[in-house]
């Protein structure tokens, strides 16, 4: 199997082989797929299972089918529990983008960090953000950015996201979406809680257990 066989484009088949992925993982090729039709997903799915880019390159794929040459809004927001995997979700979307004709921008936000240069970064315009939960909202609450147009929203380790004691924040973010969107939630594990969370943010979802 390979990545165009699954729906890609030329530009990220070429970007994964850059990065020496020479198959899809067994993650990418359920996921992937349904993505690209945007069906909402419920993916069960550890750390290492190459959930990262089963995610990245059909969100990637959105930019290079409808190149939007108006101003930057954000169309699809990706929340991670930890700054570490905001990062390096970042790094997994600038890699994979790297041979689009027009590359998105990606802003990567999180707390412990000064709050100032994420606010100039986002001024500037921004088509991709990962974000932690908490300072991705003292940035709406800064005017910093506007989620009124996101079209897919990703939830990252959904179980982590809660452990941390995030759902307070989740339901602000998601109050501040718009009603039409794609949902996609990854999770390794799939506890009462997580389980409320899906049934209440997904909508008639695929679900993918690896
Ligand atoms: P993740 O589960 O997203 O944290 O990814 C785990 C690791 O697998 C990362 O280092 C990726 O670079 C790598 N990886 C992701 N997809 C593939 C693939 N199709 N082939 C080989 N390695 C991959």
């Amino acid at each position: 199997m390979s990545f165009h066989s699954l729906g890609l484009s030329p530009a990220l088949a070429r970007a994964a082989a850059d990065l020496a992925f020479d198959q899809p993982t067994p993650i990418q090729a359920e996921a992937v797929p349904v993505i690209l039709r945007g069906a909402d997903l419920l993916a069960r799915a550890q750390t290492g299972s190459g959930k990262t880019a089963a995610f990245a390159l059909p969100l990637l794929q959105a930019f290079e089918i409808s190149p939007d040459q108006g101003p930057r809004r954000v169309q699809a927001l990706v929340l991670a529990p930890t700054r570490e995997l905001a990062a390096q979700i970042g790094e997994t979307l600038r890699s994979l983008a790297r041979h689009l004709a027009r590359a998105p921008r990606i802003a990567v936000v999180f707390g412990g960090a000064s709050i100032n240069p994420q606010m100039m970064r986002l001024r500037g315009g921004a088509d991709i953000v990962v974000a932690t939960p908490g300072r991705l909202l003292d940035l709406v609450d800064h005017n910093a950015l506007r989620l009124a147009e996101v079209r897919t929203l990703v939830l990252d380790e959904a179980d982590r996201l809660l452990d941390l004691g995030f759902a307070d924040e989740l339901g602000r973010v998601l109050a501040l979406l718009p009603a039409r969107r794609q949902n996609l939630l990854f999770s390794a594990t799939y506890g009462g809680a997580v389980q409320a969370l899906a049934e209440r943010l997904l909508h008639e979802p695929v679900q993918v257990t690896i």
